[in-house]
């Protein structure tokens, strides 16, 4: 008996993301699930029903002129997630599978054992977790790992990893349903410069093997108006070791040379005691208490393979080297309503001091903790050598004064998705983790103001809170065209109204 899927359809559903700082009323809100129960032996069959059941879904919203999002963890702060008429729950498509050596195209030059499919819900920390028992692993990734793996990669989702680039990176085939026929739209996007899996395996997905660089480029980062992504192709790497430590420093002119230049025999000078191994470091991070001038609290990461020993792990109230910045300013909440700047410095002073080094695979390193408190966040991109000047600029905004929260620098390669935020050739990634209240809104405001009249090329991350406009596509040039071209290349005018979305690019909104 063949296998169906369904979903729980919830109608004017309350909506909220995971910070409560969008909220809104969902027409119909469907929870997607795959056939069940799960089994080995029918994943790809599975798929396949969920993919029907889907295009059924966009069938009714083309018909009813209707607009649809898919969410996966609801972690955005943006409102990229959301639609006021239906929205698509993708945290039950967790199914996975190894792609078999007989399934990848002749041509390929990817190794079988590292490419694996991944269903769009399964979270971040799930993709690790199943590689690493595996002997495999992500390259890169984001702080905390509870997103899933298509909400991380459709925003441009990174760590700092600034030889690498973000998740999406990694990403060599995109299952993706462009429309309501699941004949023809449902499509195994790839590289035409990089053929990865056969057609028959596409075929047995229920899918059409596309090739072309242009769509593939600008499927990745496409914040759910690129259609619904059903699962992606992963290139994995073979398991490593991080090894992690974080030290106070003074910030000095030192530190502003390493976060300009990432001149990494600067290192050893930054943190005498510590033995640096330039040619390992894979993640630096600088992060700055605007109310405290003087210091600076510097995170390396090296990468090791996996002779090196792992440490032993042990309970620490301090967070680690690996702790996501979000949360971490989550735990503000508790200590205002004293002074912000006091606030702030206290935090980092009990939470954020000297941790490491510490030895452990990427899975261990980045951890998917509850989220703790009422957080905002903010984060631009600038190039590697203005984030000096872009630091002092938001330094010098009367509204820092009150702002409870931290300025966290990452440094990111370039993406090769087309309107992945990391646009530059190394992009410093400026967050600005702020507790919930609208003195951190008013710094933001006065922050993409002062940024906007200078001469700084800026971009900001999709899924984090940014001012819809003109504005802040300026940086990406040719590239937003480019992308609308893939967009309309693949998509019918109706599923460009059904994805549309009012904060994505240049008028994509319903009616475009
Ligand atoms: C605590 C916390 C820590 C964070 N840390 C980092 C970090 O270290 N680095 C970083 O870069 N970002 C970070 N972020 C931002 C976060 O990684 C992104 O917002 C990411 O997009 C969230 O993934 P999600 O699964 O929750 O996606 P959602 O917020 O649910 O969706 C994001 C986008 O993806 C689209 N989408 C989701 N699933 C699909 C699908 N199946 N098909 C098509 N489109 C889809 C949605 O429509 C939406 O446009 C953090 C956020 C939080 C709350």
């Amino acid at each position: 008996m063949s296998r169906t899927a369904t979903s729980q359809r919830t109608d004017r559903k309350l909506w909220k993301n995971l910070h409560e700082n969008v909220q809104l009323t969902v027409d119909r809100y469907h929870e997607i699930l795959n056939p069940g129960p799960p089994q080995d032996t029918t994943v790809l069959e599975d798929i396949t029903a969920t993919t029907a059941h889907v295009c059924s879904i966009l069938a009714d919203a083309g018909i009813r002129g209707k607009t649809v999002r898919t969410v996966g963890g609801a972690w955005s702060l943006s409102s990229v997630a959301a639609s006021p008429d239906i929205m698509l729950g993708t945290r039950n498509l967790n199914l996975w599978f190894p792609v078999a050596a007989g399934s990848m195209d002749g041509a390929s030059r990817h190794d079988s054992d590292r490419i694996h499919y991944m269903q769009c819900g399964c979270s971040v920390g799930e993709v690790y977790r199943r590689l690493e028992l595996r002997g495999y692993t992500l390259p890169t990734s984001g702080a905390s790992n509870g997103q899933s793996i298509a909400g991380a990669v459709s925003t441009g989702t990174h760590g700092s990893a600034f030889a690498y680039g973000s998740i999406q990176e990694c990403i060599v085939g995109v299952h993706v349903i462009v429309g309501p026929d699941p004949s023809v739209d449902c499509i195994l996007l790839e590289r035409a410069s990089d053929p990865v899996v056969s057609a028959d395996l596409a075929q047995r997905l229920g899918a059409r093997l596309v090739r072309d660089d242009e769509q593939f480029n600008a499927a990745l980062v496409s914040f759910g108006s690129m259609g619904f992504v059903m699962g992606y192709i992963v290139n994995a790497e073979p398991l490593y070791h991080l090894e992690s430590w974080r030290r106070v420093v003074p910030y000095n002119g030192l530190v502003n040379a390493l976060m300009t230049t990432l001149d990494l025999d600067l290192l050893p000078m930054i943190v005498p005691s510590l033995q640096v191994d330039p040619t390992r470091v894979w993640h630096v991070e600088v992060v700055l208490n605007p109310h405290d001038a003087g210091s600076a609290y510097l995170t390396v990461m090296e990468r090791w393979t996996t002779a090196r020993p792992k440490s032993i792990a042990q309970p620490h109230k301090r967070s680690t080297p690996g702790d996501d910045l979000l949360n971490v300013v989550g735990r503000l909440t508790a200590t205002l309503p004293a002074a912000a700047g006091a606030a702030t410095t206290a935090l980092l002073g009990a939470t954020f001091g000297n941790r490491g080094p510490v030895v452990a695979t990427p899975y261990e390193t980045f951890t998917a903790p509850d989220v703790r408190g009422a957080a905002l966040s903010v984060e631009i991109g600038v190039p590697l050598d203005r984030s000096y000047d872009a630091v002092e600029l938001l330094k010098s905004c009367p509204e820092i004064k009150h702002y409870a929260g931290i300025i966290a620098c990452r440094f990111v390669k370039a993406s090769a998705a087309t309107l992945a935020f990391t646009q530059f050739p190394i992009t410093c990634t400026i967050e600005l983790p702020g507790v919930k209240n609208t003195r951190t809104q008013k710094f933001y405001d006065a922050a993409f103001a002062k940024l906007f009249a200078s001469d700084i090329p800026v971009t900001a991350h999709w899924g984090q809170i940014y001012p819809i406009g003109s504005d802040i596509l300026a940086a990406y040039g040719s590239n937003l065209d480019r992308w609308l071209a893939a967009r309309e290349s693949l998509l019918s005018g109706p599923m460009r109204s059904v994805f549309g979305h009012a904060t994505t690019p240049r008028g994509i909104s319903p009616g475009d």
